[in-house]
This record gives structure tokens, C-alpha cells and sequence, in this order.
């Protein structure tokens, strides 16, 4: 049966199974799935995201008939429960928790120990003995009900319990006794009273039906529609709702609540991983108010409980193929699973998850690299302190290591704060007591994230290791005035906008700022990036042109590098000198001279790459240097250059202005400027073929590849060819040695693609510039344009960026028919792109699909390139 085509709106967990995640949520689904398995699940049922859709289709109103089939699962659950509503002797009390198809944690609402009243309540005290926990449950019931279903302030309840908690001398809430929870409860109803206009509902029907329309509301609330937008979820989706019979973890020290991983989360090792608190309830420990207790713990004190739970762990991973996360309470020494999904993980835990499976022989190859994620790969070179320096910082107090990194910034105790300093480019780490879904603004945009209360399995803990943001929790030593703006810690006292160093792999966190860098790579990773390498089949080359972006693309998996900016060479002070001499250079005497200084650099640098390339291609572009960006554009910036050079400001400035162009990016650059001062052909040529032979030479393979820029008729390449091989044959015969090299062109311009058969009949490659190709479609400046994409962004006229993710269907467009009229010119071409887009997942693949040769990438991308293309060849290879 297709999911929903009964225009059935409630689902009991033996009606449905885990493929129904769009109908009954995620959820929903796997509860469904493990009643089929067998495993000891709370009985229930789930109103469906239809239900949901209908309810905001409805002027949010629960229509009759959904509230009609609620009601008559009811009756189905009072039965097989053999548990009654409204009834002291056998009570029937309900959770109502949200579950949506994507799993968004923390995000939306939940309300527990719906069932009870006041006089529930007091024959329930007879009937049980046990005062305190009835009205433990009862308040909490108050409280969530008053937050969820009706929107009044949580705090005001949390105030009285605070101060009832300070007059009596108690520290912690398992302190208080049946006598003192009667009394919060009672004080909690008159503040319910006064604020709600209207008493606390006695009437359980009303209770449930209006808790599940708040967890359907739940859905729109600020902090799920930002996490949508962050994860792209689709806001059509809706939640389902998810009604259990509760099950206590927090009725005597035979109970407990847990979270349970069946492999480590921040680590991925292959052993059962969680924390737990004795005599509480689930919400405890999410919410990170109390610090749990390790598993080692768990093992020691319910050492038959622990093992029954490491065997439905275990079956668990086995049956969903992946690493799980569950929720489990213990009630009177009866073990529940309340919920199953897969995992959230650090990146690092992601890969060796992945080839732990593989190599188990749970999933194929290709699964394992689909479980990874670009960002995971992204995040798993992510920084870790200098030694050096780690060495001499100050540990100032510690935490448990919740999610890896390192981060230093300056401190601020709220996310608002934290965001203000952020859009000043401040540096920040964030420092709350526990974070709440709130906070998910406020951490998105700091370096780290530190929590006084809460465990690995906290709110913080779970929503950093999914963003792979640095955080640690439970830092006790921490006390926070967030009046003040200060903290303090053993005493000391720290200020707003003071500066720390967090470590997310140690937990300790230092004084002042400590210098980062990138990690080395472990076993796992060099495992799952040869398991990506060996199925993909699009070339992963660099974006590259110093010998030390060289050497990192080649650490990074680099087959070549597939651009190389020869202007960028000229970076560095001592060099930048001969260049904007040559920039200046007014008579073709004058640029020569410069030319001469930049060749004798050119050929050492060309022959240290090409040694460190040792055979791999590298296509080195020829001078593309838009001129603003090397010409002074301050008096003193002028003042400086006409000292260095050597001549007097005035005919410098004059130089300047005639060198100024409105629209420098589409000006004097690119093949342009090679054909009106050839010599500058002349001398890369030079450079390049004369390192070539001295390399070989040396008996160093060589594969060069020599890229025009910017070309827009072949009449342009073939003007430039000329003088290339011209100049190449005269230094073969001057040297008596021959080397092989290709000439090829960039495509960076409309009229390129159109034209691209023409060009093809004369280039030996193509390479396309899609951040020109970009510009020059568009008509955006690259330099301007983000003045106002952000404005196209939020009012929906761009998705993104089309400089940072390929527009496939406009410029992948243009592309796609140059590559086409490339082909049928010559169907073996070489195709590559060197635009920022080569290390674009999503444009990668597209690359992939269209039929190029390599994609080229700044070194830090090519791993995330290489995943995306391996991805790429799977779809491709399913979907054959
Ligand atoms: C491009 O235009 O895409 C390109 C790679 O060249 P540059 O960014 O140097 O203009
Ligand atoms: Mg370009």
C-alpha cells in the first residue's frame, strides 16, 4: 500500500515500517520498524505529516475526522496497553513528540505525562505511594503544556521553582520530596491561571488533541524554519506526531534515562558509546541540566540492562546498515527503546563509519562513499592547534570534548551578542550555561562553542557535531554572570570580549589565542579517499602556481595541476617589482627589460613545479593580470612605487592614468594584452620550454600544457599560436633537444562557447573559465556583484550564488554546446574547468555528467572534488 492513499490520517506502530518516512516522519517510521523486529517499544501511534499539512490547509484546526481517528486509536492503545485514561489504578499518560521525515533535533516541540489531572493525580498518590513522582510528572505536564500549546513564558515557571529551590537549601531537583513537587505543582496551576486567562485543562481528550496541534504548530517556529534553511528542508514537508504511552525513567533508583550510540559519534570506533542518568527522564539529559553518567557507568550499575542493550544496539545497526542512535529508558528494571535513527557523527567518525562497514561486508564500495558527505571531508581537515604553541598555552579549566576542532576568538554569553561581533568580523566563541535551539544562530557563527551544564549527548554537543563546529560541554568550572558580561573561572575573572582557545579533542580550553593548522590525515580517511579515487573517473587536478600549492595539491590527491595563474607567481615582493615595471613600461625597450628579470624568476620557478610534478601535466596560463589589480590606487600607494621604481610621481601617475580603464575586466587583459605586446609571448615561452628541456634534461618527465586566456575568435589563438611555436622551435634548435607540449585555450567568454568549433579545429584544449564565463553571461562584475546577490538571494531571484555554484542551466548551458561543437570538431579533446567551480560539489558533478576530462580545484578542495566526482560516477552508473 502507497504511503497515504488510504486518506488515513493515524497510523498505529504495527501499520507502518521505515520506508513511510515522508507519511508517519522518521520517527514514526522507525518505531513502526522496531515493533516489527520485536524490540521492547512503548505502544503508540502516529499522526501523519498529511495530518499536519491538513491541519495548516484548515486554518489550523485539527479537522473532525483526523480528531475522530486520534481519538479512536486511543481506544486501540487503551486496550492493548491494558491501560486506561483518567484511571488511577492502571493510568494511561501520553507523550506527544514531533517527528518530521528529516530528522531535526531539539527543533520542535514535545509534551510528556499528557493524562494527568488533579484528581488523577491524588488517587494515583494513594494508589502508588509515591507522591513524589506524580507530581514531579504533573508540573512538568504544567509547564510543558503552558511553553508548547499556549506560548506562555517557561521562565516564570522555572523562577518559582528556582526560588522554592534557594529557600529550601536544595541543590539539584531530585532533592525535593513528594510534599515540595505538590506545592510547585499547585503554585505552577495559579501562575497557569493568570496568565492563561483559564484553568489547567482537566479534560485529557482536550489535553491530547491540543498538544497535538501545538507539535503541529512546532513546525513554523522560528528556530525550525532557520534550521530548514540552513539543511534545505523543504518547509512543505510538516511534522508528524508521535503518541506513546509513557514509560518513566525517573520513578525510583531502578529506572533511567539514556542515549545510546552503537559506535563512538566524535570518534567512529566500533563500541558502544552513550550516556545515562539514573532516576530521570529523557528531557534531563538532552537538555544538559544535570551532567550523565558515562556508559562504563551504566555497565557497572545495570550490568544485565547494559548488555540487553548493547544486543538490540547491535541488531539494530545490522538491520538499518548504519551506525544508530537511540533513546532508551529504564522503567522498574524493564529496559524501552524510544527512538532509533542514524547517528549523527563528526566528519572524521563519518569516514571511518564508512570503511569500518565496508570492510565489515555490512554495505558495498559504493555506499560507503555515498555515506560521506562533501562537508564531512570539508570538515574532516579541519584545524587543530599548533604543537608548538599548544605547548605553551594556558589551560585554563576543562570540559568534555564534544565535537572535534579548534577555535580561538574572543567571548560572549549570548547569541546575540555573539552575532553583533560576528558581523563585525570579530572572531567569536560562544559561552552559554546550556545552549537551547535559540542558540542555533549564535553558534552557527562562532569558532566554538562552550556549555557549562550538559554532556557529549546535550543540545549542544548534538547540533555542533552535525554543523562539524568545535564544542565543549560540561565545563563545571565555568561560572557565568551574563549580567555582567563576565565570567569566571577558578576565580579569574574573564570579560566579554576577552580572548580563549577551545580544543573540541581534548576538552580543554586556554587562555588567549593559540595558532591553528590542518591536520594530517588518518588511516580511515587515506582508506575511503582510495576507495573514491578508484571509482571515479573525472581527473581531480589543482588550481596551483607556487611550488608549495604544488606540493600541498599533490598531498591533497592532485593529478595534475590545471591552471596555473602565471601572474599569481609575481606575488611575492622582490618579484612583484620586475612585474609592475613591466606593467608601467612605456616603449617596447623598456618592457623588455622587465621581461628579461620575470623570465630568469619564470624559469626557476617553472623548474622546481615541473621537477615536483615529475611527469603529471600542468597547463600554465599565460599573463591574465586584470592591470587594477597591480597599479597603485592611493597617493601613497603611488608615493611608494614611484621610490621603488625609480621615477618621479608625476610621469608614474601619468603612466597610471592612461592605464586606467572603466572596465578593467573586460579591458587590456587576457589574449589582449598578449597581442598588443607580444614580447610578453615571446618571454613565457622562453621560460617555459627553456625549464622544460633543462628539466628533461635532468631526465624529469615534463607534460606541459600552455593555456591563452580569454579568447573570443580563433583568429586571437592563432595569432598567439604562431609566436608560441615560433619562438619554441628556435630554442629546440639553439638547445638540439625536442619537448612535447600542448596548446589550448580558456573558454571564458560567450562568444567562445558559440564559436568553440572554429577554435577547436586549432586548440589542443579546452579549459573553461567559469568565473569569467560567469561574469561575462551575466553581465555581473566579479568584483561588484556582491553588492547586491545577497538582495537576489532573499528575494528569491538566485538560489545562490552563480560564482560559487555552477548556473547550470545558463552557463552549464553555454558549456554543454561548446563542448558539443568541440567534439564533433575533435572527439578526443581535452576538457577541464578551472573556474572556483571545480571544487564545487554539485558543479563537479555536472562536469562529470557533461562529459570533461578534469575538473581543477584550489588545493584544499581537490579531496571534496574527487568525492563529488566519484559520487557522480555512481548516479551515473545506478541510473544506467
Ligand atoms: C576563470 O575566469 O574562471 C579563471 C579560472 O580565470 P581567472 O579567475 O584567473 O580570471
Ligand atoms: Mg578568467
Amino acid at each position: 500500500i502507497g504511503e497515504g492513499i488510504l486518506n488515513k490520517f493515524v497510523y498505529s506502530f504495527n501499520e507502518g515500517n521505515k520506508d513511510m518516512r515522508s507519511l508517519l516522519g522518521g520517527k514514526g517510521a522507525n518505531l513502526c520498524e522496531m515493533t516489527k523486529l520485536g524490540l521492547p517499544v512503548p505502544k503508540g501511534f502516529i499522526v501523519t505529516t498529511e495530518a499536519c499539512t491538513d491541519y495548516f490547509n484548515n486554518n489550523k484546526k485539527v479537522s473532525k475526522s483526523i480528531k475522530d481517528e486520534i481519538l479512536e486509536k486511543l481506544t486501540y492503545l487503551e486496550n492493548v496497553t491494558k491501560k486506561k485514561i483518567n484511571d488511577a489504578k492502571k493510568p494511561l499518560l501520553l507523550s506527544v513528540r514531533s517527528g518530521a521525515k528529516n530528522s531535526m533535533p531539539g527543533m520542535m516541540d514535545t509534551i510528556l505525562n499528557v493524562g494527568l489531572n488533579d484528581r488523577l493525580a491524588i488517587e494515583m498518590t494513594k494508589e502508588t505511594n509515591n507522591k513524589k513522582f506524580v507530581y514531579d510528572s504533573y508540573r512538568r505536564l504544567i509547564m510543558m503544556y503552558a511553553d508548547v500549546v499556549c506560548n506562555l513564558d517557561k521562565k516564570e515557571f522555572e523562577k518559582i521553582l528556582d526560588s522554592y529551590k534557594r529557600e529550601h537549601n536544595y541543590q539539584n531537583d531530585i532533592e525535593l520530596n513528594g510534599d515540595d513537587w505538590f506545592y510547585i505543582t499547585e503554585e505552577y496551576k495559579k501562575l497557569y491561571k493568570k496568565l492563561a486567562n483559564k484553568e489547567f485543562p482537566q479534560d485529557i481528550k482536550e489535553q491530547l488533541l491540543n498538544a497535538t496541534a501545538a507539535v503541529f504548530n512546532s513546525w513554523n517556529n522560528d528556530r525550525a524554519i532557520y534550521y530548514r534553511k540552513m539543511n534545505n528542508i523543504s518547509d512543505s514537508d510538516g511534522t508528524a506526531v508521535n503518541v506513546q504511552e509513557m514509560v518513566y525513567g525517573n520513578l525510583n533508583e531502578s529506572s533511567a534515562t539514556g542515549v545510546g550510540f552503537s559506535r563512538n559519534p566524535s570518534t567512529g570506533e566500533n563500541e558502544i558509546y552513550g550516556e545515562f542518568m539514573i532516576n530521570a527522564q529523557g528531557e534531563d539529559l538532552v537538555s544538559g541540566v544535570r551532567t550523565p553518567l558515562s556508559f562504563k557507568e551504566f555497565k557497572k550499575k545495570m550490568p544485565k540492562l547494559y548488555d540487553e542493550f548493547c544486543t538490540y544496539a547491535k541488531k539494530l545497526e545490522r538491520h538499518y546498515k548504519d551506525m544508530q542512535d537511540m533513546e532508551f529508558t529504564i522503567m522498574d528494571n524493564k529496559l524501552y527503546l524510544l527512538q532509533t535513527r542514524n547517528g549523527k557523527r563528526t566528519p572524521k567518525a563519518a569516514i571511518r563509519i564508512a570503511v569500518d562497514l565496508y570492510n565489515e561486508g555490512l554495505i558495498s564500495k559504493n555506499d560507503a562513499i555515498l555515506r560521506v558527505n562533501e562537508k564531512d571531508i570539508e570538515n574532516n581537515l579541519h584545524e587543530t592547534f599548533k604543537t608548538k604553541e599548544l605547548k605553551e598555552a594556558k589551560v585554563i579549566t576543562k570540559g568534555l570534548p564534544a565535537s572535534p576542532g579548534a577555535g580561538s576568538g574572543h567571548i560572549y554569553f549570548t547569541s546575540e551578542e555573539a552575532i553583533k561581533a560576528n558581523k563585525n568580523n570579530e572572531d567569536v566563541i560562544l559561552i552559554r550555561l546550556e545552549t537551547s535551539p535559540e542558540d542555533i544562530t549564535g553558534m552557527n557563527v562562532s569558532n566554538a562553542v562552550v556549555t557549562i551544564h550538559g554532556g557529549r549527548t546535550s543540545h549542544a554537543a548534538v547540533v555542533a557535531r552535525g554543523m562539524g563546529k568545535c564544542c565543549v560541554c560540561g565545563c563545571n568550572e565555568i561560572e557565568i554572570d551574563e549580567k555582567n558580561r563576565t565570567m569566571y573561572v577558578n576565580k579569574k575573572k574573564y570579560k566579554e570580549g576577552d580572548l580563549i582557545s577551545v580544543d573540541g579533542v581534548t576538552g580543554n580550553i586556554y587562555e588567549g589565542k593559540i595558532a591553528t593548522e590542518i591536520p594530517k590525515f588518518d588511516k580511515y580517511y587515506e582508506e575511503f579517499m582510495k576507495m573514491v579515487y578508484s571509482v571515479k573517473k573525472l581527473k581531480i587536478r589543482a588550481n596551483a602556481e607556487t611550488l608549495n600549492d604544488v606540493s600541498q595539491s599533490l598531498k591533497f590527491g592532485a593529478e595534475g595541476i590545471g591552471l596555473s595563474r602565471t601572474e599569481h607567481m609575481f606575488f611575492e615582493d622582490n618579484k612583484l617589482y620586475y612585474f609592475r615595471k613591466m606593467i608601467i613600461a612605456t616603449t617596447k625597450e623598456e618592457r623588455i627589460d622587465a621581461l628579461n628579470e620575470i623570465k630568469k624568476i619564470q624559469i626557476k620557478d617553472f623548474e622546481k613545479i615541473m621537477k615536483k610534478l615529475n611527469g603529471l601535466p600542468i597547463t600554465v596560463r599565460y599573463l591574465d593580470p586584470p592591470l587594477h589589480e597591480f597599479l597603485p590606487k592611493t597617493a601613497n600607494e603611488l608615493k611608494k612605487l614611484s621610490k621603488e621604481l625609480k621615477c618621479s610621481e608625476k610621469s608614474l601617475e601619468r603612466r597610471v592614468s592612461e592605464l586606467k580603464e572603466f572596465n578593467p575586466m573586460m579591458g587590456l587583459r587576457g589574449c589582449r594584452l598578449l597581442i598588443k605586446y607580444p614580447e610578453i609571448i615571446e618571454m613565457q615561452t622562453e621560460s617555459l620550454i627553456t625549464a622544460a628541456i633543462n628539466i628533461e634534461k635532468k631526465g624529469i618527465k615534463t607534460n606541459l600544457e600552455i593555456m591563452i586566456p580569454l579568447i573570443n575568435d580563433v583568429e586571437e589563438f592563432i595569432f598567439i599560436k604562431n609566436i608560441i611555436n615560433k619562438v619554441a622551435n628556435k630554442l629546440f634548435k639553439e638547445n638540439n633537444y625536442k619537448i612535447r607540449y600542448k596548446v589550448g585555450t580558456m573558454i571564458e567568454l560567450p562568444r567562445a562557447c558559440i564559436k568553440a568549433a572554429d577554435i577547436a579545429m586549432e586548440a589542443d584544449f579546452f579549459s573553461f573559465g567559469t568565473n569569467d564565463l560567469t561574469q561575462m553571461s551575466y553581465g555581473f562584475s566579479r568584483d561588484d556583484s556582491s553588492k547586491f546577490i545577497n538582495t537576489y538571494i532573499e528575494n528569491g531571484i538566485l538560489q545562490c550564488s552563480p560564482f560559487e555554484s555552477l548556473d547550470i542551466s545558463g552557463v552549464g548551458e553555454l558549456i554543454n554546446i561548446a563542448v558539443m561543437k568541440a567534439k564533433c570538431i575533435k572527439p578526443n579533446i581535452k576538457l577541464g574547468i578551472c573556474g572556483e567551480h571545480g571544487g564545487d560539489p554539485k558543479s563537479v558533478m555536472f562536469c562529470h555528467y557533461i562529459g570533461l576530462n578534469y575538473v581543477s580545484a584550489s588545493p584544499y578542495r581537490i579531496p571534496v572534488a574527487a568525492l563529488a566526482a566519484a559520487k557522480a560516477q555512481i548516479f551515473s552508473q545506478n541510473f544506467l
